[in-house]
């Protein structure tokens, strides 16, 4: 089996991962994939903006760090990539961190649906008796069209990111759905299989087949990633990825070098 590279990986240097990208790199060779992407937690302007993301002191580390698992194992493809994180206003900052490194690729995550709230985050998940799912999900949607519109991205990460503790939004997203896919599809974007949501309590692939289905119709591409914080997540669920981009009617995958995509044909 050809698999496609897994693209979302982390280190420690986010203080929420273990192991180092070699670990990674090498839990890699031993599921038989035969290239892979770390694309970190990217740091904030202000460090004390949360605690689950590297300083912005450590970013040359982190990409020392990724280099040196590339010249430890010849025999993969590692890529440099970040995880960057949409938030209204700081889009500067964005453009800032796209242009200091040669990035291989950039994945847009919402992660914050409120001043202070990580949607995604165990320790406040109080945060969702506070309000009605759907006003969270709507929240969530309406950033992450603005963080298509904004385009600085070749991916858009976990792209149904506020079911991970269970919690269905009760109304029809597909409307939400079109709207975000039909700009990601005018901005060039891809959306990320990310088989984390597998690990979590909801149980299932982020997006979730419907959702992936209508991306399939806009012709948006995809790319894959195990959101791995450990190496013994790396390539975690890719049989179920595949199965599910396969369903959805997707044929082909995207790599990236340089922040330029390549179609990829995918095996069954
Ligand atoms: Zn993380
Ligand atoms: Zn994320």
């Amino acid at each position: 089996m050809n698999w496609p590279p897994d693209y979302h990986m982390h280190t420690p240097l986010c203080r929420h991962a273990t192991g180092s990208p070699s670990e990674y790199a090498r839990r890699a060779g031993e599921v038989g994939l035969g290239e892979i992407g770390f694309s970190d937690h990217s740091p904030m302007q202000r460090d004390d903006f949360d605690d689950w993301r590297m300083r912005l002191d450590q970013l040359d580390e982190y990409v020392e760090w990724v280099r040196r698992a590339q010249r430890d194992h010849p025999e993969l493809r590692i890529r440099l990539g970040l995880e960057l994180d949409y938030i209204p206003g700081h889009e500067g900052w964005l453009r800032d961190l796209a242009g200091r490194y040669p990035w291989d690729y950039l994945i847009g995550s919402v992660h914050y649906v409120a001043e202070g709230w990580a949607v995604d985050n165990p320790a406040m998940i109080g945060e969702w008796s506070r309000r009605e799912p759907s006003e969270i999900w709507a929240a969530y949607f309406d950033r992450l069209i603005q963080a298509a519109e904004f385009g600085g991205f070749d991916c858009l990460g976990h792209a149904d990111l506020p079911k991970k503790f269970g919690h269905e939004p009760h109304e029809d997203c597909a409307p939400l759905h079109r709207r975000l896919l039909e700009i990601a599809r005018r901005r060039g974007l891809a959306i990320e299989i990310n088989t984390a949501g597998l690990r979590k309590e909801c149980r299932e692939i982020y997006p979730g087949p419907a959702f992936l289905a209508l991306a399939f119709d806009a012709g948006v591409p995809i790319m894959f990633g195990s959101d791995a914080h450990a190496p013994a997540d790396v390539g975690a669920g890719f049989d179920q990825a595949v199965a599910a981009a396969r369903a959805a009617g997707y044929r082909h995958f995207l790599r990236f070098e340089g922040r330029r995509p390549e179609a990829v044909r995918l095996e069954a």
